[in-house]
């Protein structure tokens, strides 16, 4: 069959690979429709590893059931599914104490283009499919649900790790569609002043429609200082990091309150290490402030949970698409432009027609 692969770092390409087998506890699916991610960006084109060689990229998917293991009781051939970009293993003892997410080592539950192939072919496997798969909701729009396979899941974890009460002042650095979403989530979740930092048109519109109340733009001088302006001097409350460089992260850091918390959703590549101000720190005390960070929640139930939230139309996350392709032969360009970033990219889809 055929599948997008990273041949090696920053070399991508068509390749003919066998047809998958389908274990007991696992589905096969054919694409239904991909979405291209900033983290597919990362995995083609930044990041090396010989475990990278040859995997078939993507990891956002919307998908037909073709084929069940033995085991598989809630989900037959001709479902259709959403399909979340985590899909922990639950065979290892790590599923006990540790994100299901970390299950088996960090970022273990992202196999899809990570350690075992991705989505971006003509079949795809889905491991433990009664533990990781969604049904698609009947006449459910396709660019909401399969937001719900990523984007949803990361932008509210932001907002999740960041414990938001009511009223809470909160700052979201990087408002591309994973900061978008978590505008969406720190507003649900009951943020008071909002803040997010950003400056495409479009981005900034829709933050905007999911609740921001104050924009910064980190074109317009030093962001801690107009966050800071934007608090009376206080800090805010959370942090959510979204974007950025290895800067970001010190940078959110020091305008959170004393107590308050910060998360990071940012992928950083190319750095050794990241710097946080001494004296923001309080002289190292870490002025009891949370930090915490780390891959999206994925699994059945967290989909479905979510699933629920855009049936019930809490949020709209297909606001986030922007560009249309039809076909897996469009993949190249759909991604492509995931990694140029135009100004009025938000997200790309690939329908699988
Ligand atoms: P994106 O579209 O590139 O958005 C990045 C945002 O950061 C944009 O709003 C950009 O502003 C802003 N930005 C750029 N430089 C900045 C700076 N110096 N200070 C503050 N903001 C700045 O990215 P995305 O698709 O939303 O993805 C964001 C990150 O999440 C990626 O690294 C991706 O790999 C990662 N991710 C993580 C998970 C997870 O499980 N944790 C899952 C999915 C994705 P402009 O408006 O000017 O462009
Ligand atoms: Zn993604």
């Amino acid at each position: 069959m055929k599948a997008y692969v990273r041949h090696e770092m920053g070399v991508l390409g068509w390749m003919e690979k066998p047809e998958p087998v389908c274990g007991r506890d696992e589905a096969i699916c054919r694409p239904i429709a991909l979405c291209p991610c900033s983290s597919d960006v990362h995995t083609a084109w930044e990041m090396d590893g010989a475990w990278l060689k040859d995997i078939t990229l993507g990891h956002e998917a919307l998908g037909e059931i073709i084929e069940v293991g033995e085991e598989v009781k809630d989900f037959k051939v001709g479902d259709k599914v959403i399909v979340p970009c985590t899909t922990p293993t639950y065979k290892h003892a790590d599923i006990q104490d540790t994100p299901a997410a970390d299950a088996g080592g960090q970022f273990q539950g992202i196999c899809f283009s990570n350690y075992s192939d991705g989505t971006m072919a003509e079949k795809f496997v889905v491991r433990a499919a009664d533990m990781n798969l969604c049904h698609l909701p009947e006449g459910m729009d396709y660019e909401k649900a399969i937001m719900v396979t990523d984007m949803m899941t990361t932008g509210f974890h932001g907002a999740e790790l960041c414990e938001i009460k009511f009223g809470d002042t909160v700052a979201v650095f990087g408002i591309g569609p994973v900061g978008l979403m978590a505008v969406a989530g720190a507003k649900l979740m009951g943020a008071g002043k909002l803040i997010a930092i950003g400056t495409r048109p479009n981005c900034v519109a829709i933050a905007k429609e999911y609740g921001a109340t104050d924009i910064v733009s980190y074109k317009d001088g030093d962001i801690c200082e107009q966050i800071m302006a934007l608090t009376n001097g206080r800090g805010v409350d959370a942090a959510i990091v979204a974007g950025g460089n290895a800067d970001t992260l010190g940078q959110a850091y020091s305008v959170v309150r004393c107590g308050g918390h910060m998360a990071n959703l940012n992928v950083i590549t190319g750095v050794d290490e990241f710097k946080f101000s001494y004296l923001q720190s309080g002289a190292g005390f870490l002025a009891h402030k949370t930090i915490n960070g780390g891959l999206c929640p994925g699994g059945r139930r967290r989909a479905e949970r979510l699933t629920s939230m855009v049936v019930a139309d809490r949020v709209d996350p297909s606001r986030l698409v922007t560009h249309r392709f039809h076909g897996l032969d469009s993949i190249p360009e759909a991604l492509q432009l995931m990694k140029d970033k135009p100004r009025d990219l938000i997200k790309p889809i690939v329908y699988i027609d």
